[in-house]
């Protein structure tokens, strides 16, 4: 009877794994369809910090190689002129190639049901195949989207300052979507811009333990008291709308936007400290011009949102060199950095 338990848990792990809630923006990755995962990583009981998201493909979770595995003592070789990867702990080892579904451990071959890719230079490989071939279990943990190999975590890990017996809750808004582009520059759609550095929010707070739900997490179109009955019903802590600005080709710089009600402080912290503490991360991580933090008493989802609620103005499309730093990866993961350290200092506040 033991093998069709194990069947059953696979069958389960691909169809957790491929649920609505993991999919996003498919694409092609090393010739396979793909789409990226916000699901945290473990491994030996820790959350891992990654420097790109999980990709999921044929149900299977891919995680950056050498990040995942090094932890577990395994060293990884990348030969880029063959496209192969090369895995090795103590005597074991397995040899990959990006793009095929062959490797070889053991003196034997074996077939993967995804293959390794290669993202942005980043070599992903099958987190069970690889853990597996090093002889360590791999488990999913639902509740917090989480895969992880040899021990679960006791808890997802917070900062210091956050307590770990409270619930904190951020509904994170990324800006238009659908048939709302927003802003377009260059091609490059302001909705694309916003749903990305959303995603990479969304991956940091969870990783700290913090609750969150997104307003969206594809490109559908969603309506503006849609996003703020969410974060009334659930109740949030704080709501963050993420945006990014369009004007004058000479104007760059960051800019945050907050109602002027007073009515909208929860705990110690104001719609307007929390604007503050927004713009001031921005400014700092980015590196870029403080555009100011501007009173919006119009607004729909700031005007209708109970608590402390802010539309971060990331950059400016409309000024090329912005928009050039706008759509690299490397900004817009510091753009999600930043607005995660302000988050985790407004919520510090709110409830000191
Ligand atoms: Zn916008």
């Amino acid at each position: 009877m033991k093998k069709p338990v194990i069947l059953l848990t696979v069958l389960i792990l691909v169809i957790l794994m491929t649920v609505p809630g993991f999919a996003a923006n498919g694409q092609y990755y090393s010739g396979y369809w793909g789409v990226t995962s916000n699901a945290l990583i473990a491994v030996n009981g820790k959350v891992l910090t990654l420097e790109r998201n999980p990709v999921i493909i044929e149900g299977r979770i891919l995680v950056p190689a050498r990040t995942t595995f090094q932890v577990l003592g395994v060293t990884t070789e990348w030969y880029s002129s063959s496209g192969v990867v090369k895995m090795v702990k103590g005597n074991k080892a397995v040899k990959m190639t990006v793009g095929s579904k062959v490797a070889h451990s053991g003196g034997s071959v074996k077939y993967m049901e995804a293959p390794p890719i290669l993202v942005n230079g980043t070599v992903m490989v099958p987190m069970r195949f690889v853990a597996e071939t090093f002889g360590e279990n791999v488990g999913w943990d639902a509740k917090n989207e989480m895969a992880y190999i040899g021990n679960k975590p006791a808890e997802i890990p917070s900062r210091s300052g956050l307590k770990s017996n409270r619930t904190y809750k951020v509904v994170i808004d990324a800006g238009h979507g659908g048939s709302q582009s927003g802003a377009v520059y260059g091609g490059v759609k302001e909705k694309d811009l916003n749903l990305d550095i959303a995603k990479r929010l969304n991956t940091l707070l969870k990783a700290e333990g913090i609750k969150t739900y997104m307003t969206r997490e594809k490109d559908i179109t969603v309506g503006l008291y849609t996003r703020s009955d969410l974060a009334n019903k659930e109740k949030a802590d704080l709501f963050v709308s993420i945006h990014n600005n369009a004007g004058n080709s000479k104007t760059s710089g960051s800019m945050t936007l907050y109602h002027p009600d007073s009515g909208k402080k929860k705990g110690n912290l104001t719609a307007y400290e929390f604007a503050q503490i927004v713009q001031k991360n921005l400014n700092k991580t980015l590196g870029s011009k403080n555009m100011g933090v501007i009173q919006r008493p119009n607004l729909a989802v700031l005007r209708t949102t109970n608590m402390p609620a802010v539309i971060a103005e990331i950059g400016y499309m409309s000024n090329s060199a912005e928009l050039a730093k706008l759509k690299t990866d490397s900004y817009r993961q510091k753009a999600a950095e930043a607005l995660r350290d302000a988050v985790i200092e407004s919520l510090e506040k709110m409830y000191k």
